[in-house]
Formats: C-alpha cells, structure tokens, sequence
C-alpha cells in the first residue's frame, strides 16, 4: 500500500539536530533532537506513526470510515482527520464533552478535512475503551472502522518502533520521550540496544497506572533499561504555568527549537533539569524525540510563546 507508505507525511522532512547549549559543555554532554514536529503541519510528530498501521487495517477491510476519540484540542483528532482525508477515508470524531458554543481551533480545522464531529458526555467518553460501545459506534457509522483513542493498542505501538529507524541508533545512550498513552515509549522500547536507557516522562499525574501497565507488559530485561521520570507535569495533563512558558521562549531563543506546552516542553525541561542535577555521567549522547504537537499551542492567549 505504497499510499500509505510514501506520501502521506514528508519523512524526509525529519531532521537529528544537535542542541548548542553552553550548558552541556561544561557537563561533557551531548543532545541530539529528532524533529518529528518537522514532517508535516497536521500530521505532527509520532501521530503519523501510530495511525498509519490502523489506517492501513481499515482499507485492507474495505471500510469507507473510520472513528476515533479525542479531546477539543487533540493532535490525535487532527492527526487523525488530515490522515484519513489523505488516504481517502471519511472520518468521525468522538469528542469528550457537550458542544462547545465556539469550537476550538482544532475542531475547527478537523472539519476542514471533512471530520464529523460528534460530542458525548464526559460520562459516555469514559467508555471509548469497551468493545460493546464501540461495536454500538460501529453499527451507527455504518461499519467504521475503530482507532484507539490516540492511536494506543497494538498497532501504534508497532508503527510507533518504526521510528527508530530515523536516526543512528548506535550513537545514543539515552533516548528521552513524553509518555501519554505509553505507545510511544512501548515502541521505541522494541529495538534498544543493550546499553541504552529509555527514559519516558509523563505529562499526566497518573503514573501509578502506567507502571503498573509497564510491569506487567514487559519483557523483565528490558524493563531494566526504561524509566518513568514523575515530576515533570507540571501539575498534570496540559497543565502549565509561567515558567514553562518563560522555559520554552528561552530554548527557542538559543536553539531556535520550537515546542508545545503539553508534551514536548515538559520533556526538554525535565531532560533540561535532570542534567543541570547531574543525572546523565559524563560523556553521555542523548536523544530527545521531538514529538510534535506544535498546534496545541494555538489554544494559548497570543503572546505567550515568541513562536
Ligand atoms: C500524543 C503525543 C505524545 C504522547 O504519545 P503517547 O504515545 O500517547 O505516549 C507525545 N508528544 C506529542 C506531541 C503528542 O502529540
């Protein structure tokens, strides 16, 4: 299905650059950055990876639809939407919570790819995860086919493993990335090399659910290598505040690396702190994984970022 394979994103568009902090001098280390956020404006970061498994799924069924869930300002929604709209598929969005009376700008621009929306109760939403309910949806769009909220289940995880081959793996003994769902890490997890240490940093306050979720879903010698860091949410999901908004103006200033205040500004600034603490020995090569998701910033009041 070259369709799915070649076109969709830009991949190409995926750069390693290394951060040029005075910072990391003085400590002896060195901070690489894959720039998923580069491959494509809507299609941003690691959502390309986790849908493209389901979408491909969903045309070898031959079904004409697909569904998925998400919140008013989801990379996922719209990841979603421009994915589907591209590969020729309708799409519906299952969003949490009542209608809003001014959509947000996600929403918005999910419908200009022809997503239709449809908003339940908070209480309802709580079920995207059942079977029956979603067989229920199924039914109602008429054989649509199921993404997994955030494109989590096996499939993401699968596509999520492919990311390891955009950079050179070898030179790295830390690869660093936020955790949502887990999907993320989970597939970059599948080809670690012996030495290396995965570090995930959460932006959710739930992190007890997530390791119990990681002891029982790993392999036992890999687990040794792949660690949750709490701390770093700055309050729990989408959460912020002025320092991460003061952070994230200073890195793009020295770095000109833009980022977003849900996922990937908490993970510089964790990974940022960590080395200012001394975490990483000497000689350590880090790799951050931008993942994208800079269109969430457009919820924030104009002025907040300088980018
Ligand atoms: C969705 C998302 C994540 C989280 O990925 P999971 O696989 O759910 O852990 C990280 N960064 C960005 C920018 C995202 O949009």
């Amino acid at each position: 299905m070259n369709l799915l394979h070649d076109d969709i994103v830009n991949l190409s568009a995926a750069t390693v650059d290394a951060l040029s902090l005075t910072l990391l001098n003085e400590q002896q280390l060195r901070v690489d950055v894959l720039r998923l956020d580069k491959i494509d404006d809507f299609i941003s970061g690691n959502k390309w990876f986790k849908l493209k498994y389901y979408l491909e799924e969903a045309i070898a069924n031959k079904c004409a639809s697909i569904f998925t869930f998400g919140g008013a300002y989801s990379n996922h929604i719209i990841a979603t939407a421009c994915a589907a709209s591209r590969c020729g598929l309708r799409s519906i969005g299952i969003i949490r919570g009542e209608r809003p009376a001014v959509l947000s700008h996600t929403l918005i621009d999910a419908m200009k790819f022809g997503m239709e929306l449809q908003f339940i109760s908070r209480d309802q939403y709580s079920n995207r995860n059942n079977p029956a309910f979603i067989e229920e949806l199924s039914i109602k769009f008429e054989g649509a086919y199921c993404i997994a909220e955030g494109g989590q289940g096996l499939p993401g995880i699968r596509g999520a493993s492919e990311i390891t081959e955009l950079f050179e793996r070898r030179l790295y003994t830390h690869i660093i990335c936020a955790v949502g769902t887990g999907t993320l890490l989970e597939g970059l997890s599948f080809h670690l090399l012996p030495s290396q240490q995965l570090l995930g940093i959460p932006v959710l306050k739930g992190l007890n659910e997530l390791e119990k979720k990681w002891s029982a879903a790993t392999e036992s010698n890999v687990h040794d290598q792949i660690k949750l860091i709490p701390h770093y949410h700055f309050g729990g999901y989408a959460k912020n505040n002025n320092q991460l908004f003061s952070f994230m103006n200073e890195l793009y200033l020295h770095t000109g690396i833009p980022t977003d205040f849900v996922y990937t500004g908490k993970i510089f600034f964790g990974t940022i702190d960590l080395i200012k603490k001394g975490y990483f020995p000497k000689e350590s090569r880090l790799l951050i994984i931008h993942s994208g998701g800079l269109q969430g910033n457009g919820s924030l009041e104009q002025g907040t970022l300088i980018f």
